[in-house]
C-alpha cells in the first residue's frame, strides 16, 4: 500500500545516509569558474534544465561556488559577462556535508533554510599521504524527499 510504502521510506531516514541517494560529482552539470557568459554558454546552462549549478575552479573536484539559474536574470549574453562576476556579487554560501549525513538529519538542515542543495564530502585516507577531503557528489532536497515517497 502507498501509505505503507511512505511510512517505511520516513523510517528509513534514520538508517540511510546521503551517499544513498546523492547525484555523483562526475554526472553533475557544472561550470567552470573562468567561463565567459555569451550566448553559447547561457543557453547551454538553460538548456541543462537545472537550477542550481556547481561551480569549479580548476578540476572539477574543486567546488567553489554555486549559480542560481535566477541569477542570470539581469546578465545579456551580448556583454560577454564572465560567470566569477556574478558568483562574487550573490556569493551564495556553500553548503557542504560529509558522506555519513543521515537523511533525517540532512531533511533537517534543508528544512532550516539556506540552500536546498549540498556537497557531499568524505575523508579520504586511503594510499599513502595524508587523508584529504574528496567531493562524492551532490544532494538536494529532492533526493532525500524521493526516498520517502518512492514506492518499491
Ligand atoms: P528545482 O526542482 O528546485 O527547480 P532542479 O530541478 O534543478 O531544482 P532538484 O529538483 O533539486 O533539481 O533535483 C533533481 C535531481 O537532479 C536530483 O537527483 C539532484 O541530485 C539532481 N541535480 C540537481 N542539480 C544538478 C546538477 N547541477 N547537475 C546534475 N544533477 C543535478
Ligand atoms: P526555489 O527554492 O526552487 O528557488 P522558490 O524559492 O521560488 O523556488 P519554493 O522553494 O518552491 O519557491 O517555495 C517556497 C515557498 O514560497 C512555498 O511556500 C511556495 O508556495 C511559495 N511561493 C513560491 N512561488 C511563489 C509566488 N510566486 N508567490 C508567492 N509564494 C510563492
Amino acid at each position: 500500500k502507498e501509505e505503507l510504502n511512505i511510512i517505511q521510506g520516513a523510517l528509513e531516514l534514520r538508517t540511510k545516509t546521503v551517499e544513498d541517494v546523492l547525484t555523483p560529482f562526475t554526472d553533475c552539470f557544472m561550470l567552470a569558474s573562468d567561463v565567459v557568459l555569451d550566448f553559447n554558454a547561457m543557453s547551454e546552462i538553460m538548456q541543462s534544465g537545472y537550477t542550481r549549478i556547481p561551480v569549479f575552479e580548476n578540476e572539477r573536484s574543486n567546488i567553489v561556488d554555486i549559480l542560481f539559474v535566477k541569477d542570470l536574470a539581469f546578465v545579456d549574453p551580448d556583454d560577454c559577462t564572465p560567470l566569477k562576476t556574478i558568483t562574487q556579487f550573490y556569493k551564495h554560501p556553500l553548503h557542504c556535508v560529509f558522506n555519513d549525513t543521515k537523511l533525517d538529519a540532512m531533511l533537517e538542515e534543508f528544512k532550516k533554510g539556506k540552500s536546498h542543495l549540498a556537497i557531499v564530502q568524505r575523508v579520504n585516507n586511503e594510499g599513502e599521504g595524508d587523508p584529504f577531503y574528496e567531493v562524492m557528489g551532490i544532494v538536494t532536497l529532492e533526493d532525500v524527499i524521493e526516498e520517502i515517497i518512492k514506492s518499491e
